[in-house]
């Protein structure tokens, strides 16, 4: 039996895991964390993170050929496979510091892998890594080695969260990079077969190792663009007159750009696209390649406008203040199903309201009041100016509360701002929301959810993102 192990059971190796477990009943999977709270929480009926589907998949393989544990050493010692999924977050501090891949816990994965290793190991990149950490791994890796052979293989994950399992189930593309040798071959070869159990040949890619680890940070960047070129065209729409919805629709018909990833929206967020965009433009600029190193800023800088405009459109629709007004936010989540809160846009836009004094009252489905204040005590990380800016002031986190429902959220409100596109927040009685809030009531939709025309025969003010202002 082919023993694979995964280091990190976070959003990605938790349910790539329980993927490969479900779909490959002949192998056996254990996933190991440092984090004792993690492992205890995908052992339990709370399962660590929200996901459609997940809890189905462990359910069905838990127990079986899937497990989690914190005995990290044992099961790196006995696997044949090691997937590495720690996180990569941009470093804070040093060279690099607000851009740079800060690859500590990479490197102690690998160092501990060295360390415990007693057979032959094809060692996995599943986090996202600069291109060419690969190179990296194998110094630390053979010159620990005691005779062992690692073959370092890059497979980066491209699941998104809130779709993750029927992602994995139905890959676009798996991607494999592998080196061009005879035992770089054979390693790609083992892992292409665990993926071909459900991945039809033609979807499984295999490239070099750095066409592979640059192919992830590229996708992101493509990705991300597309929303900034969107939402940068909302704000020309919102001072001509065009509606940002017509336009990225007759823009998607053109098939040389297509349809997906063309909603205009308060911003991106997520732990990736600006992590993943900041490290392509730490590597263009280490690679003597600045005018393409500021082409990709522009990507962040574009979806830290959209932030700022929105908050400014909701101040200045309320007589050029809020101070001492209940503003509810709904939504909190980076995006739809799911709970994560990684550099969610409604943390710069609630931070904005609250910088003009607001009150403000938040409702998400996923979100524990826990989380909010901690999202919002946290400093923000300047990236272009590598400082940490103040953090909130202890009054401004008083003015934040936790409503458990949306209606308690705009209960006396004088603005309501939607800032997650969760479905329930379509279907909401908006007559009744209307009815408990101050006058006039204002709707700002940060993810152009709702009928705006609806809403205005209640009798709300609406602003929607890149359309035709109210009346
Ligand atoms: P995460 O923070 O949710 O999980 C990482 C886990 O690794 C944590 O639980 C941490 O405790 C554990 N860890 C760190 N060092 C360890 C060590 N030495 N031994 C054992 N466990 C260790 O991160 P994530 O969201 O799962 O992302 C992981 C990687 O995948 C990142 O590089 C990210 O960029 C990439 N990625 C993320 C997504 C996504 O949607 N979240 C999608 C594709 C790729």
């Amino acid at each position: 039996m082919v023993k694979i192990c995964c280091i990190g059971a976070g959003y990605v190796g938790g349910p790539t895991m329980a993927v490969i477990a479900l779909k490959c009943p002949h192998v056996e999977v254990v996933v190991v964390d440092i984090s004792v709270a993690r492992i205890s929480a995908w052992n339990s009926e709370q399962l660590p993170i929200y996901e459609p589907g997940l809890d189905d998949v462990v359910k069905q393989c838990r127990g079986r050929n899937l497990s989690f544990s914190t005995d990290v050493h044992k099961h790196v010692s006995e696997a044949d496979i090691i997937f590495v999924s720690v996180n990569t977050p941009t470093k804070t501090r040093g060279l690099g510091a607000g851009k740079a891949a800060d690859l500590t816990y990479w490197e102690s994965a690998a160092r501990m892998i060295a360390d415990v290793s007693k057979s032959d190991k094809i060692v996995v990149e599943k986090s996202t890594v600069p291109v060419k950490t690969a190179e990296a791994i194998e110094k630390i890796l053979t010159h620990n080695s005691k005779g062992i052979n690692y073959q370092i293989l890059s497979n980066p994950e491209f699941l998104a969260e809130g779709t993750a399992i029927e992602d994995l189930f139905k890959p676009d593309r798996v991607l494999i990079g592998g080196r061009e040798t005879p035992g770089g071959r054979k390693a790609v070869q083992t892992l292409k077969e665990v993926y071909a159990n459900w991945v039809p040949e033609d979807r499984i890619l295999t490239t070099n190792l750095w066409s592979a680890e640059l192919s992830k940070l590229a996708a992101n960047a493509f990705l991300a663009q597309r929303i900034s070129s969107v939402n940068a065209i909302s704000a020309l729409c919102e001072a001509t007159g065009a509606d940002v919805s017509e336009v990225a629709y007759a823009v998607g018909k053109d098939t040389r750009i297509g349809p997906k990833f063309l909603s205009a929206s308060v911003g991106f967020g997520g732990s990736c696209f600006q992590k993943d965009i900041l490290n392509l433009v730490y590597i263009c600029e280490c690679n003597g390649l600045p005018e393409v190193a500021n082409y990709w800023k522009q990507v962040i800088k574009i979806n830290d406008y959209q932030k700022t405009r929105f908050v400014n459109r909701v101040v200045a629709s309320m007589f050029n203040t809020v101070s001492g007004k209940k503003i509810a936010v709904l939504g909190f989540a980076f995006k739809k199903d799911t709970g994560d809160t990684r550099e969610t846009p409604a943390i710069d836009v609630c931070k904005g309201l609250l910088g003009d004094k607001a009150t403000v009252s938040i409702y998400d489905p996923q979100v524990t009041e826990d989380q909010i204040q901690r999202d919002l005590a946290m400093n923000k990380f300047d990236w272009d100016h590598p400082i940490h800016l103040q953090p909130m002031s202890p009054t401004a986190v008083k003015q934040v509360s936790v409503a458990w429902d949306a209606y308690e959220a705009a209960r006396g409100a004088h603005g309501v701002c939607i800032l997650t596109e969760w479905d329930e927040f379509k279907t909401l009685d908006y007559e009744r929301i209307y009815q408990n809030m101050q006058k006039p009531a204002f709707v700002f939709d940060g993810r152009n959810v709702v009928d705006a025309a609806k809403l205005r025969e209640i009798g709300f003010i609406v602003y929607s993102i890149g359309k035709p202002l109210d009346a």
